[in-house]
């Protein structure tokens, strides 16, 4: 089989999706593999490093992928890139389908065979597979890093000759992988931490991490089968702006990672709540995108400083800020899915629906969209 690793060619993406080591791996498992030349520069990855792993180095996109069975890659393609693969190929990528469905039907009636890394199932069995919780959780790390930065206050206790600081006060809304991920680093680096999700089911790892849960009545929550949290009616979120702006207003950091699968992130930390805080305060708005953000306010890819002095970041990439790791987890993620569905004997990646990873994942084949979630969506059910 022969497996094809273009350039990146989403602006400011700094991640790849191969590493020269994985590299070596699907060469040993029998694979012919082919880069883009240049393909790990933002990572200060050489040529020279993926030939030496037994790659061959191609020329242009086209080039790259010119005959290849499978192409890897890490962000959606864009039309012209999607035009330019061949019937049949297999194509693994994120996709963000549930924005993207013009795109995601291009590649159905161009006869792809698409791997969405974001529909891949989050069971125990495909954690190593997962790209969101592998990024998601650098994001977080990342986003604490940033706001410490920002801030013109340090995290820890200190108590000095000069006299005591207080540790700087972190609030992180929503307690999934990201948000879990930034409660550790905000604790690590000595802040006190207070958290707050919409699942209860959360409260003990917030605890567990040394956190403190924020207790917000807003009625039934429940979770999705997926683990996923609900949609709030607009009544519940009032309920929890209400519960939340005493916190934010001393709330020396907020990190805000609260998202609902499929769906525009809500909008929760409203201006009134910003307004609330203190001049110096630092918000990392992590649901920022092009669909929205939880803050009113966020610019998506900018640092804004309100009236009140209020620094509000909207950066829809942290994982790229340390895309050397996010890169390695995410070559990680491809290879334990394509070891997982290897067949040994043919030497290539057997597409079996009757596993629920590949079920989940496989959402365009023999010319059709074939995940049911996204026909769902499509329909607009
Ligand atoms: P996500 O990115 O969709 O959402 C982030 C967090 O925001 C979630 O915890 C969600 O409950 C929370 N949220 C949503 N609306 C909110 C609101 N109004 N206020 C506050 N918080 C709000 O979720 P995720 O981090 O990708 O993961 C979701 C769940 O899936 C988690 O429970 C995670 O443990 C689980 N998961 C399981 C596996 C596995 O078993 N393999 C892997 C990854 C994730």
């Amino acid at each position: 089989m022969k497996i094809a690793v273009p350039r990146e060619t989403k602006a400011d993406e700094p991640r790849i999706p191969l590493i020269p080591g994985d590299v070596g791996k699907l060469v040993k498992m029998g694979a012919e593999v082919v880069v883009e030349a240049g393909v790990g520069a933002t990572v200060g990855l050489a040529d020279s490093e993926y030939t030496d792993a037994g790659a061959t180095v191609g020329g242009d996109y086209a080039a790259t992928i010119q005959g290849a069975d499978m192409v890897l890659r890490l962000n959606t393609p864009n039309a012209d890139e999607i035009a330019g693969l061949t019937a049949g190929m297999i194509h693994v990528s994120h996709l963000d389908p549930f924005f993207n469905q013009p795109l995601v039907e291009q590649m159905a009636h161009g006869n792809v065979k698409t791997i969405c890394m974001e529909l891949i199932p989050r069971t125990t069995l495909a954690q190593k597979m997962d790209a969101l919780s592998s990024q998601a959780s650098l994001a977080g790390y990342a986003a604490v890093v940033l706001a410490a930065d920002r801030l013109s206050k340090g995290f820890p206790m200190m108590m000095t000759p000069a006299g005591t600081l207080s540790p700087s006060r972190a609030f992180i809304v929503g307690a999934g992988v990201a948000g879990l991920q930034a409660i550790a680093t905000a604790k690590r680096m000595g802040a006190r931490v207070e958290a707050f999700d919409t699942r209860p089911v959360v409260a003990e790892q917030v605890q567990s991490l040394g956190a403190k849960f924020v207790k917000i009545d807003i009625g039934d929550t429940g979770q999705t089968e997926g683990g996923y949290a609900k949609q709030l009616t607009p009544e519940q979120i009032a309920m929890q702006q209400k519960g939340m702006a005493k916190i934010c207003a001393y709330s020396d950091v907020i990190v805000s990672t609260a998202k609902v699968f499929g769906r525009k992130p809500p909008l929760i930390i409203t201006e009134e709540m910003v307004a609330g805080m203190s001049a110096g305060s630092v918000i990392v708005d992590m649901a920022a995108s092009e669909h929205g953000g939880n803050v009113a306010g966020t610019k998506l890819n900018e640092e804004i400083v309100t009236d009140n002095g209020v620094h509000i970041v909207g950066y829809d990439n942290l994982p790229g800020t340390v895309a050397l790791h996010a890169s390695q987890m995410y070559s990680s993620n491809l290879m334990n899915f394509i070891q997982h569905f290897w067949d040994e004997e043919a030497k290539e990646l057997k597409l079996d629906t009757e596993d629920e990873i590949m079920a989940g994942a496989l959402v365009t084949n023999d010319g059709a969209v074939t995940s049911e979630m996204l026909q769902k969506a499509y329909a607009g059910n």
